[in-house]
């Protein structure tokens, strides 16, 4: 059994409206994702999967998340942006219902990455961890240089 890591890095704002400190302002981090994949050799390639896959997995991040701003959507502060005159077309944003934390991100990239990469490679069989093929294991969000979230596919 192998593992392969790839890491991806991009740029995003967020919040955590219900921080008793400082996470609670309006701040951006520079996040960096390492996706896990485990999975036998392909005898024929020599890989688990060839990282070339991963170029599919960088876009959907770079489109949906790159220089976005992550709220809680019953953040008052996103509820008054999204009703404001002032709302600028095609500000990019994004919601999701819980805190945006290195936790929660870990477990929503899992869930996104794991079908662009089924969808990438029709062989990934990652809902049936005994079946031949690679699968997604692990995500694990780095939010600063030294504090990272795991969230790990049992
Ligand atoms: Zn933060």
């Amino acid at each position: 059994m192998f593992q392969i890591k790839k890491e991806i890095v991009w740029e995003m704002g967020h919040r955590l409206m219900n921080h008793p400190g400082k996470c609670a302002n309006l701040h951006g981090h520079s996040y960096k994702a390492i996706f896990t994949v485990e999975g036998d050799l392909d005898e024929e390639t020599g890989m688990v999967l060839d990282f070339y896959y991963f170029g599919a997995v960088k876009e959907h991040i770079d489109k949906k998340y790159d220089h976005a701003f992550m709220f809680n959507s019953q953040d008052p502060i996103y509820k008054m942006l999204r009703k404001s005159n002032f709302y600028p077309e095609g500000l990019k944003l994004c919601s999701f219902p819980w805190e945006p934390t290195a936790e929660n991100i870990a477990e929503q990239l899992w869930t996104e990455i794991v079908n662009v990469l089924v969808l990438t490679r029709g062989m990934m069989q990652n809902t049936h961890p005994d079946r031949k093929g690679c699968r997604l294991i692990e995500v694990t969000i780095y939010e600063t240089a030294t504090c990272c979230a795991t969230y790990r596919h049992e």
